[in-house]
């Protein structure tokens, strides 16, 4: 494909321009080069879908940042960068953020009143619908992100044909290249002239001496792809992430829908998640319980030594700072939490046992027990 062109060149504004300027000059755009209002034009419908993208991004405060950042690649899918992902889709994204009834209601409702509904005309552009498609997903490719090959059916130019659908194109015999067929009615209340689709050419205006067989004149297949699509860090179960234009193909050079990657994490053997954070257990002896102890701890991101107080007790929580998930789709950072777990020994020598004993009998009383103890003597009566 060839290099796209800058979204603010496309719509002819400046980088600093307002929504409200960027609105006005889509809207212009669009007059210009609605495929409807440019039967003779072939390439307005390309650059109706161009200006409609580049709207679809400047419009839109998120994408618009995500644009002057990273460029194309911040807000398009491709194999590369941030590609993927329109304006990273982690929770909440919404999906309907761009609406292109809505802009095709605002800009031709009003001035072209009637224009709609004209028989005369190709059938409207209608974008293609969304996608959802379930995304399994390990621990580790959820925290660290992830690269992943997607499976999927898409709608594409014929290779053949170029997308014409035939070869050896002539002006349409039936409608002499207009594209539309007038019949004219008699009847005792007065003539009646309609125009109807030239149903030769379908209001192409042209026919082609042979059909490409590979597309069966549609100009367009269907390809079992594989994309590869980049998964930032910090993906959850439920999070949904939209990647652009590879949803149902639209009709009528309407653009595709999108394509949006629900996600199903599976769960670690050790580490457990909330959002960003990240828990862990972490056995310990009596011994060390007591006498407080430095001990290794896995994270994330390796293995960290921690100092461990004199006297915790089983649940007691430490926190690692910054040890949870660097979220990419939020840039969020989450924190690590160890969690004691004193492990009470099954098996005691005999000599561990004497020792044992031999503490026991020691007045190992703190206000916590006494004030329990309290409690139970309290409760008896
Ligand atoms: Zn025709
Ligand atoms: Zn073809």
């Amino acid at each position: 494909m060839a290099d796209k062109r800058d979204y603010y060149e496309v719509l002819g504004v400046s980088k600093n321009a307002t929504t409200a300027e960027i609105k006005s000059a889509f809207r212009k755009k669009a007059k210009e080069y609605h495929p409807d209002l440019n039967k003779d034009n072939p390439d307005a419908a390309e650059k109706f879908k161009e200006a409609q993208e580049a709207y679809e991004v400047l419009s839109d405060d998120n994408k618009r940042k995500m644009y002057d950042q990273y460029g194309h690649a911040g807000v398009n899918n491709s194999s590369s960068g941030f590609g993927g992902f329109g304006g990273f889709g982690g929770a909440g994204f919404d999906a309907s953020d761009f609406d292109f009834g809505d802009i095709f209601d605002n800009i031709f409702g009003g001035g072209f009143g009637g224009f709609s509904s004209s028989k005369s005309s190709k059938p409207r552009a209608t974008r293609g619908s969304d996608l959802l498609m379930r995304i399994d997903l390990s621990f580790d490719e959820a925290v660290y992100g992830c690269e992943k090959d997607i499976n999927l059916d898409v709608v594409e130019e014929c290779d053949e044909c170029h997308g014409e659908g035939g070869f050896d194109a002539k002006t349409c015999e039936r409608c002499h290249g207009s594209g539309t067929i007038t019949s004219e009615q008699h009847t005792i209340l007065g003539s009646f002239v309609s125009k109807t689709t030239c149903p030769s050419c379908h209001g192409e205006g042209k026919t082609y001496q042979r059909k490409c067989s590979s597309c069966h004149g549609k100009g367009r297949v269907k390809k079992n792809k594989t994309i590869t699509v980049n998964i930032p860090s910090g993906m959850d179960t439920g999070n949904r992430l939209r990647v652009s234009n590879k949803g149902n193909p639209g009709s009528n050079g309407g653009p595709n829908g999108d394509l949006y990657l629900e996600f199903y994490v599976k769960e670690h053997e050790y580490f457990t998640r909330d959002h960003d954070d990240i828990y862990l257990e972490v056995p310990i002896t009596i011994t060390e319980a007591i006498l407080g102890c430095k001990k290794t701890i896995p994270t994330l991101y390796g293995n960290v030594k921690l100092t461990i107080p004199a006297g915790v007790d089983s649940l007691d929580k430490q926190r690692i700072r910054g040890k949870g998930i660097d979220n990419k789709s939020t840039g969020n950072k989450g924190n690590m939490y160890v969690i004691m777990k004193v492990i009470t020994p099954k098996k005691l020598s005999k000599e561990q046992k004497k020792i044992i004993e031999a503490l026991s009998k020691t007045n190992l009383d703190d206000s916590e027990l006494t004030k329990f103890d309290k409690f139970t003597k309290e409760n008896e009566k």
